[in-house]
């Protein structure tokens, strides 16, 4: 075996998550050995030993679908109104009289929860503090609230032009009521001063700490460019993008991030926008700076197909929800046919720039178009790694399409268990138990994986385990003989070795193997099994080692090393 002292760190005393004792040890950045006692004997003088204490060691989580930058700004820059700080309108009410402005004036919040604070809040926010602009985003991303001042500063008349895929609530005299849904809040995010550089810098590293702290080594940030002005937040710009690139090139980004540009907001995506970002160059920031791909990269591009069942704007077969209708895509065009084709093109002009499609879609009907779509943008014979993003299906036989073709699916267990039971009273019980297959798609041979979606949740992935393992809703335990339910062991996979094929490196992390990089977490006791899922809860992440380098260790480690 290799020379001892090549070892930089080993990790003694582990457990597999299939349960066998294992020693791991590590050299330059990637894993040299898993086994047994053998294993320890390549310990050299300069070798630093952990003890796992028959925790177990996991592959380093990989979220493929966690908004960095507007979590790190939800997190670290914006003023909090979630659920875990405001239960009811009158508390976010109370939360924005206190509020000081910003340096630019306006006041930014973020979190709101429409499941848990019910309908109302225009008339709570729109009236409020005429003295700033005030704009408040809700925890999903697709709809934001303004009050009077910012919908002035914005420009924003009696009977606006809404934007094609964007919905603007309305007062009973049919003025703007302060509710912006989906292409809707452009009309006021583009009035947005960008965030300042120092912040977004600070809320980034202060985020990244908390995400090793977890035991994420990699993700997906599904969405940054010239069109995250109108996303989660108004921080996902190409400021942003530029911001993350300064990290890796002065050594502080010890994150694995693939990024999907983002050309158009949450809805109203067209042909000329995404032509426009591609001949814009913007998928070479990083190769043309020389920052190593396996660090940070651009792999694709977001396209928002439809928005939300919960906004009435996800496209489906039947009708549903409080309108009762069908919605529709939300890219441009004015009818079906024209948004199915505008789809088709866009997809076609991601797959033929050499980048991978990430196609956000809800509804069934969405679905079926953007795997449609992404099946003959590869009729060249090569396939992109295309995915969708969210996803809903009429049936198995839509999965086996998937599955054919190597499209990708990534879903948020998290979310249908918070949002699970307003689901199923929009949707109906028979569609609702079709939603989120994941044990179905992974038979049908689908990529899965399965992702936060922060800041719709939280980034604490052993509530996504969890959740698809349990299948439990806010107000519902899972069936056992649910046939969405993931194995303990198949929901791991999906945050480690899955993800990494959507990050076209299943060779190169996700797993432990020799060879596979040294992206690791111990948790402080073994990896449970399905039906003791619920004890994940109580495990806690020990140790993160990212790219072969501890970034977080356990509170006593920290405290001994400081001076006494
Ligand atoms: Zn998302």
């Amino acid at each position: 075996m290799a020379n001892g002292d090549a070892v930089g760190l080993l990790i003694a005393n582990a457990t597999l998550p299939e349960g066998a004792r294992a020693n791991v040890a590590v050299s330059g950045g990637a894993i040299l050995a898993v086994g047994g006692d053998e294993v320890l004997e390549l310990v050299g003088p300069s070798t630093r030993v952990i003890d796992a204490d028959g925790g177990a060691v996991l592959p380093g989580v990989n979220d493929g679908h966690l908004h960095f930058i507007a979590s790190a700004m939800a997190k670290f820059g914006y003023l909090n109104v979630g659920a875990s700080v405001a239960s009811n309108w009158r508390h976010v009410e109370t939360l924005l009289a206190d509020a000081a402005p910003g340096a630019d004036g306006w006041i930014r919040a973020h979190g709101w929860d429409e499941v848990v604070l019910g309908p109302g809040g225009e008339e709570v926010v729109r009236g409020l503090r005429p003295d700033a602009p005030v704009v408040v985003f809700d925890q999903t991303g697709h709809q934001l609230l303004a009050n009077q001042t910012a919908m002035a500063a914005a420009g924003v008349g009696q009977s606006p032009a809404v934007p094609s895929g964007g919905v603007i609530g309305r007062t009973a005299l049919g003025e703007p009521n302060g509710l912006f849904v989906d292409a809707g809040m452009e009309l006021i995010t583009a009035a947005l001063p960008p965030v300042p550089r120092q912040a977004l810098r600070t809320a980034a590293l202060k985020f990244q700490r908390l995400l090793h702290a977890q035991g994420i080594t990699s993700l997906t940030e599904p969405g940054l460019g010239p069109g995250g002005k109108a996303l989660i937040g108004g921080a996902c710009t190409t400021d942003a993008l530029e911001l993350l690139g300064d990290l890796a090139a002065g050594g502080e980004l010890t994150l694995r991030i693939s990024a999907l540009l983002l050309f158009a907001g949450t809805g109203g995506v067209s042909t000329e926008a995404v032509r426009a970002g591609l001949a814009s160059g913007l998928q070479h920031l990083y190769t043309d700076r020389g920052i190593d791909p396996q660090l940070l990269r651009i792999a694709g591009v977001k396209v928002f197909a439809d928005g939300t069942p919960r906004s009435g704007t996800a496209w489906m077969s039947e009708p549903y929800g409080r309108e009762c209708n069908h919605g529709s895509l939300v890219v441009a065009g004015s009818t079906d046919a024209e948004r199915v084709s505008e789809l088709h093109e866009i997809v076609r002009l991601i797959h033929e720039a050499g980048l991978q499609a990430g196609v956000h879609a809800t509804g069934d009907a969405a679905t079926e178009s953007a795997v449609d779509a992404i099946i003959a943008a590869q009729r060249d014979g090569r396939i992109g790694r295309h995915y969708i993003i969210h996803g809903a299906f009429r049936s198995n036989a839509s999965l086996g399409r998937l599955a054919r073709h190597e499209v990708g699916y990534s879903t948020n267990p998290a979310i249908r268990a918070a949002a699970g039971d307003l689901m199923k009273r929009l949707l109906g019980e028979e569609r609702y138990a079709r939603h989120q297959p994941l044990q179905s798609a992974l038979r049908a041979g689908v990529k899965l994986n399965i992702a936060s979606d922060s800041p719709v949740t939280d980034t604490d992935w052993r509530r996504t385990i969890a959740a698809a393992v349990t299948r439990d809703t806010v107000h519902a335990l899972g069936r056992p003989d649910d046939p969405g339910r993931l194995t303990s062991a198949q929901a791991l996979l999906a945050m480690t070795a899955l993800p990494a094929w959507q990050d076209h490196a299943e060779d190169a992390k996700g797993s432990l193997a020799p060879g596979m990089a040294a992206d690791l977490c111990v948790l402080d006791g073994p990896w449970p099994s399905s039906e003791a899922i619920d004890e994940l809860a109580e495990r806690k992440v020990a140790w993160t080692i990212a790219r072969g380098g501890v970034v977080h260790e356990p509170g006593w480690v920290t405290a001994s090393r400081r001076p006494a």
